[in-house]
């Protein structure tokens, strides 16, 4: 489990569980539904739109052998059900804000019915940016009624009507795979629920949503060129288990999502200009596009780009295995330095 989130996560069921520590606890709790929601907003703004019914672990046991979308319309579900018909008592977001029409979802349950192939033709009519709406929508409203509890409500649990009522709201599929959740989820108090379906569940899910989307970038990166187009490799890249590369559409390189596009500036520039990458390019010792608006920071990544304008590509990749295997470092600079002649020099003698 992710280490932050499994602190905090500890940290917040100890807090809530006393009295003069319980507002902290749930102000503990508000914060890691922050730090995890923010990784639902990366995956949604991030990757392309098939990424979402892909399923690189079909037939797994476990979480990740679902789709990014799915675990999306799975997790808010089931808390929108919990907190509104379950909790509050009152009407739930996903029927009060039409959200069914708007996701262009086929099902008002958890999903939990949905087996195999059945999982990726659910996922592949819904409309994701209108699920990720929902997802914020759901996530707002329990915020709410997080804050609104007090230390005396953690122990109420449920009855007989509170069964009835999720029962009625059809929210549940009957299918002995789905329906054993009402029974889960009234056989706990509110701290229980809190524990489960507000804070772990996002976390398990969350998680394996991380494993599919870094199993479909390596997928993406398969036999496509590793050179990225500004010079780096992408095979020696600290981010290569999280990113497709620029050459795919799983261009999840850190650069490329800070833009609008969700393209990497330097890469558009190359494509526009019909050439292979920046090493290609008259203007890239001067270049101060994009990436290399960053000046020094990246003066070591042009030194890889005039490299392999000298000695081409094959030359780079193995002139960077030498150095990995001599050297423990992340990031290129820590090596090659500051300045892109001096970084130049530094990789030629290592070639020789
Ligand atoms: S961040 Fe850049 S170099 Fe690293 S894997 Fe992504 S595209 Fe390749
Ligand atoms: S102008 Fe700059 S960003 Fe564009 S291809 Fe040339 S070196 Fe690369």
């Amino acid at each position: 489990m992710n280490k932050d989130w499994s602190e905090k996560n500890k940290k917040m069921q100890t807090l809530i569980g006393k009295e003069d520590t319980f507002s902290e606890g749930i102000d503990v709790l508000l914060e890691l539904r922050d730090d995890l929601f923010k990784q639902i907003t990366y995956i949604a703004e991030s990757y392309p739109k098939d990424a979402f019914y892909q399923m690189p672990f079909a037939g797994a046991d476990g979480y990740h052998s679902k789709t990014l979308v799915y675990s999306m319309w799975h997790i808010f579900r089931i808390e929108d059900i919990v907190a509104h018909t379950l909790i509050a008592g009152d009407e739930q977001v996903l029927f009060s804000g039409k959200w069914q029409k708007k996701t262009k979802s086929s099902i008002v349950t958890t999903g939990n019915e949905l087996q195999g192939e059945e999982i990726a033709e659910f996922s592949k009519k819904l409309d994701v940016k209108a699920v990720y709406e929902y997802c914020k929508a759901v996530t707002e409203s329990t915020n709410e009624l997080l804050r609104s509890l007090s230390y005396k409500d953690l122990k109420r649990k449920f009855g007989d009507e509170d069964r009835k009522r999720v029962i009625d709201s059809k929210s549940v599929s009957e299918d002995e795979s789905a329906f054993w959740l009402v029974d889960y989820w009234c056989g706990k108090d509110i701290r229980g629920l809190i524990k489960m379906p507000f804070s772990r569940h996002w976390i398990m899910h969350i998680e394996a949503m991380c494993r599919i989307k870094d199993k479909l970038c390596a997928q993406a990166r398969k036999g496509v060129d590793p050179i990225a187009r500004c010079g780096l490799s992408c095979d020696h890249c600290f981010l290569k288990d999280r990113c497709g590369g620029c050459r795919t559409a799983y261009n999840t390189c850190s650069y490329a999502i800070c833009h609008p596009d969700k393209v990497c500036p330097n890469a558009s520039c190359c494509i526009e200009k019909g050439i292979d990458g920046c090493y290609e390019c008259d203007e890239l010792e001067k270049c101060d596009h994009g990436f290399y608006a960053l000046g020094k920071e990246v003066a070591a990544i042009k030194a890889l780009a005039l490299f392999i304008r000298k000695y081409g590509k094959t030359e780079l990749m193995k002139t960077l295995d030498k150095l990995h295997r001599e050297y423990e470092f992340e990031k290129v600079q820590e090596i090659l330095g500051y300045d892109m002649k001096k970084g130049l020099k530094i990789l030629e003698d290592k070639r020789s």
